[in-house]
């Protein structure tokens, strides 16, 4: 079974690559932009949506020769599918313009025939040469990379994203449908689990987002623009990057902590739109990253022969009473727990979970 993995390690680039690095964020945003115009005027004037290259700007804008080819024909493939997926459900909204202003710059390229690879503890790149990095990760033989995304973020460090490719050994494994877990995703314990267990973020966690609320108060003090200012933003922008880093750390071992328990893992589809309109839980949900979760949950089981079961979105997990399927219309959003007609007593998270692990062996016979 051909299998993907991504590994992310610091990049240390000279003063050159930054620049170079520089001016591709820039023309990628620029080509994303302009074939956003394009992609907008004709859907205007057509209502369908236009198949356009970078290959005319390239001709119009030499500069943009300068830089990898292959991170603006990326631009346009990103700004396609999410094209595609406004005309499968409107409700998403309109690809946005990408602003110079946004935090975090990246460029996405791919490797042909060795244009990418990792040589005594350097990252070569197309057109940057090779990048020092530091590779706290071996890669396993028999991997290939398939594509690289470097990234610059707001503390000013840059990484790199190597996704990899390789031909996974899945064991023939009997699945104990009685080893089997539901997961109900909930802010802000991540998830509850069918067995009633809850997955709390551990303290290095909430330390680390102790310490982020303290120097975000600090700045808020600080006069705008000044030099102290510009040093605290850095800060503040450093901290929220180990957060990131830690929570990422922990998902992956919480991750594989589950695989290696379990046989059947039942999760729900995410709905966002119903997210969306729901802002709050929107914003949680994207700082938990329980979507990316899932993924490290799928191929961590996938990997052993294991299985992950995503049920329906529609499925009213939350309000459907796991012993006599009576439906509570009338649940609210914040409320923990219920008394349904037959007169269970119902925690609302772990019914929940409950009734997606039984929904999901039920989707699987
Ligand atoms: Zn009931």
């Amino acid at each position: 079974m051909k299998t993907n993995r991504a590994y992310r390690f610091r990049l240390y680039p000279d003063k050159e690559q930054q620049l170079l690095f520089a001016k591709t964020f820039g023309c990628v945003r620029f080509v994303y932009n302009r074939l956003l115009e394009e992609k907008l005027a004709y859907y205007n004037e057509n209502g369908k949506m236009l198949k356009n290259t970078p290959a005319h700007l390239k001709g119009k804008y030499e500069w943009l020769n300068e830089v990898d080819s292959l991170a603006l024909a990326n631009a346009q493939l990103h700004l396609q599918s999410a094209f595609r997926n406004f005309f499968r459900d409107k409700a998403v909204g309109f690809p946005k313009f990408k602003s110079k202003k946004h935090i975090r710059q990246s460029y996405t390229t791919n490797n042909q025939k060795g244009s990418i690879r990792i040589e005594g503890g350097r990252l070569k790149l197309p057109k940057s040469g090779f990048v020092r990095m530091k590779q706290h990760r071996e890669i396993p033989d028999g991997h290939t990379i398939k594509s690289v995304t470097v990234s610059r973020e707001a503390s000013g460090r840059y990484y790199a994203s190597i996704l990899t490719e390789y031909e996974a050994e899945v064991p023939e494994r009997a699945l104990d449908l009685e080893n089997s877990l539901g997961l109900d995703y909930s802010s802000p314990h991540f998830y509850t689990d069918s067995e009633n267990n809850s997955a709390d973020m551990p303290h290095f966690y909430r330390d680390a987002e102790r310490k982020l609320a303290k120097e975000q108060r600090k700045l808020s003090g600080m006069v705008k623009g000044s030099s102290n200012y510009q040093k605290q933003k850095a800060k503040v922008a450093l901290a929220h990057e180990k957060v990131r880093n830690s929570r990422l750390d922990w998902q992956h071992k919480e991750s594989k902590r589950l695989a290696d328990r379990y046989d059947l893992i039942c999760v729900e589809d995410i709905d966002y739109r119903r997210m969306a309109q729901d802002l709050h839980l929107a914003k949680a949900t994207y700082d938990n990253g329980f979507g990316r979760f899932r993924d490290l949950l799928a191929y961590k089981l996938a990997e052993k022969g294991k299985k992950l079961i995503v049920i329906d979105k529609w499925y009213p997990s939350s309000r459907e009473c796991r012993f006599c399927g009576r439906v509570n219309e009338d649940l609210q959003l914040g409320q923990r727990e219920w008394d349904c007609q037959c007169g269970a007593h119902l925690l609302r998270d772990h019914n929940a979970a409950i009734n997606i692990r039984n929904r999901g062996l039920a989707m699987l016979a």
